[in-house]
C-alpha cells in the first residue's frame, strides 16, 4: 500500500477537537426550505401545534432557520464519546486496486452497535424527551437500524422506547428486532391492529407487506393518543439534518488538520439525514462563497425521489395524520418494489436538501441496486469493512467518479460517508451473490400513480 506522506490511513480527532455545536445550515441557505404545514388548514405549523406530536426543544429546532450554530448539550456530547469522533479513513487500498489517481476518503459512521450514523440524532431526541419529562417516545423503523439505534438511546437514558417495524422487514430480519429487544423496546410489526390508522391499512391493503409511512402514522397515533409519549423520527426532518451535522463537522475538522481541501462529497439519501448532515458545513461555506464543492445525493433507481420525483408539498406518512411537508417526492403512497433490497425506501426527500437541490447547489444520481451490491463487494475485499447496502450507493458513485478521474488523469479528493456496515442485510447479499437479485425502475405510469395521491393545495 502506497502512502502519502503525512496523510494517515485512518484520521481520528482527540476528544477535545469534537464538535461543541451542531450548525444549521438553514441559517446559511437564502432560500429557506419551506415551512411545514398543517393538513387541515394549510398555514405554516405553529410549535405549539407541533409540540403535540414532538418534543419542546426539538421543535425549536425545528423551526429554527436563523441560528447557525446550536450548543451540543454535556449529556450529548458525554454519550457521542462512547463511539465519536467516528474515523476519516483514506481508501488507499481502493485507491490502488482501481488504479486511480483520485484521492478518496470516507467518514465511517459504522462504529458502534446500531451499525450507523443514527444513534448522532436517536440521543439527541431521546435526550430532549427525558429533559421534558416523558414517559417514553414511539417511532417507526424500515431496516432498523434506526430503531436499534433510538432502543439504545433509550435504555441509556432510562425511557420507554415503542417500535414500529415494517413488516416485511420484521420478518426479514429477526436479529435486528432481537437487538431492539435487548435494548429493552417494544417492536410491532406495522402494520398492525394497534392503531386505528393501523387497522384501516389493513382492511384496505389485506396482506401488504407495510411501508415507512405506514409505520410512521402508527407511530404518531400511538404516541398522540397516549399521555407522557411523544414521536421521534430518524430522518428527513429539520432537526436531524442539524444532528447529524457532527458527521461533516468531524468531517472538515479532520481535512483541515490535514490541509486537504475535499472536490467533491457525495453520499447516499434515504430520507437526506445523513448526506444532509455530512454537507452541511462545506454547503455553509459554499453559501456563504467561501469555497465551493461539488455535493452528490446517491438514490435507488427504485425510489428515485430527487431524481424523479415531484417538488411538492406531499404527506409524509401514508394514513396522512402528519403534516404536510415540500419536498421532492414520489407520493406518500408510493411503495417501493419488494424486491428492492438496498434500503432507501422512503417516498420523500427532506425539505433542507430538496430546496438546495431545487437551487441547484446539489447533483442527485441513481443507481439500480445490482451495481450497488458489485461496487459493495469490491470494497469490502479490498477495504475490509463490509458496507450496508444503503451506504453503497454512495461507494458506487464515489468509484464511479475514480474511475473517471482515472480516465482524465484529475487528481481529485472524493470525500463520501460510509452510513453503516451491513451484517443484517446478509440476505441481500445472499441474493446478490446466487444472481437473484433483480433491478427494478418504475416506469412513469407506476410513478404517476404516486403523484396522482399528492395532495391538492388549492
Ligand atoms: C437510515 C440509513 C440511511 C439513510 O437515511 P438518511 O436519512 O438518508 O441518511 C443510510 N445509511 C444507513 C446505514 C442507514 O441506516
Amino acid at each position: 500500500m502506497k502512502q502519502e506522506k503525512n496523510i494517515p490511513y485512518k484520521i481520528y480527532l482527540e476528544e477535545q477537537e469534537m464538535p461543541q455545536q451542531w450548525y444549521n445550515v438553514r441559517a446559511d441557505m437564502k432560500n429557506k426550505p419551506a415551512p411545514l404545514l398543517n393538513p387541515g388548514t394549510l398555514k405554516p405549523m405553529t410549535a405549539e401545534e407541533l409540540e403535540g406530536v414532538f418534543c419542546k426543544d426539538l421543535v425549536a429546532q425545528e423551526l429554527d432557520n436563523d441560528n447557525a450554530y446550536i450548543d451540543i448539550p454535556q449529556e450529548i456530547r458525554d454519550f457521542y464519546k462512547m463511539y465519536r469522533p467516528s474515523p476519516l479513513i483514506r481508501a488507499y487500498c481502493l485507491e490502488e486496486k482501481m488504479q486511480t489517481p483520485a484521492k478518496i476518503y470516507y467518514k465511517f459512521e459504522g462504529n458502534n452497535t446500531s451499525g450507523s450514523h443514527k444513534l448522532n440524532s436517536a440521543i439527541a431526541q431521546a435526550y430532549y424527551a427525558k429533559k421534558q419529562g416523558l414517559k417514553g417516545v414511539t417511532t417507526e423503523t424500515g431496516a432498523g437500524q434506526w430503531g436499534t439505534a433510538l432502543s439504545m438511546a433509550c435504555s441509556y437514558l432510562d425511557l420507554d422506547c415503542q417500535v414500529y417495524m415494517v413488516k416485511c422487514s420484521y420478518d426479514q430480519k429477526p436479529f435486528r428486532r432481537e437487538v431492539m429487544r435487548t435494548y429493552g423496546a417494544k417492536v410491532t410489526p406495522s402494520p398492525s391492529v394497534t392503531t386505528e390508522v393501523g387497522k384501516k391499512i389493513l382492511a384496505e391493503h389485506p396482506g401488504t407487506s407495510g411501508s415507512l409511512g405506514c409505520a410512521i402514522s402508527e407511530a404518531v397515533e400511538q404516541a398522540t393518543t397516549h399521555e407522557g409519549y411523544r414521536y421521534v423520527l430518524g430522518s428527513v426532518l429539520n432537526q436531524v439534518l442539524l444532528h447529524q451535522s457532527v458527521i461533516g463537522l468531524e468531517t472538515k475538522a479532520a481535512l483541515d488538520k490535514y490541509g486537504i481541501k475535499a472536490d467533491m462529497i457525495i453520499g447516499c439519501a434515504g430520507g437526506g439525514s445523513n448526506l444532509g448532515g455530512l454537507i452541511s458545513p462545506f454547503m455553509g461555506e459554499k453559501l456563504r462563497g467561501e469555497a465551493d464543492y461539488q455535493f452528490i445525493a446517491v438514490e435507488p433507481a427504485s425510489c428515485p425521489s430527487l431524481t424523479r420525483g415531484r417538488y411538492a408539498y406531499d404527506f409524509c406518512d401514508t394514513g396522512k395524520v402528519c403534516p404536510l411537508a415540500k419536498m421532492y417526492t414520489l407520493g406518500s403512497g408510493f411503495i417501493p418494489s419488494p424486491n428492492h433490497a438496498g434500503g432507501l425506501r422512503y417516498h420523500g426527500m427532506s425539505s433542507v436538501l430538496s430546496q438546495l437541490y431545487e437551487d441547484g447547489l446539489m447533483e442527485a444520481r441513481s443507481v439500480e441496486q445490482t451495481e450497488v451490491f458489485k461496487a459493495a463487494e469490491e470494497f469490502a475485499r479490498v477495504e475490509g469493512i463490509l458496507p450496508a447496502p444503503e451506504s453503497s450507493h454512495a461507494i458506487k458513485v464515489a468509484m464511479d467518479e475514480a474511475l473517471k478521474c482515472k480516465e482524465t488523469g484529475e487528481e481529485k479528493t472524493i470525500v463520501f460517508g460510509l452510513t453503516g456496515t451491513g451484517y443484517f442485510d446478509m440476505y441481500a447479499y445472499e441474493a446478490f451473490h446466487d444472481g437473484k437479485m433483480e433491478d427494478y425502475v418504475p416506469t412513469d405510469e407506476d410513478l404517476a400513480i404516486g403523484f396522482a395521491g399528492l395532495p391538492d393545495m388549492k
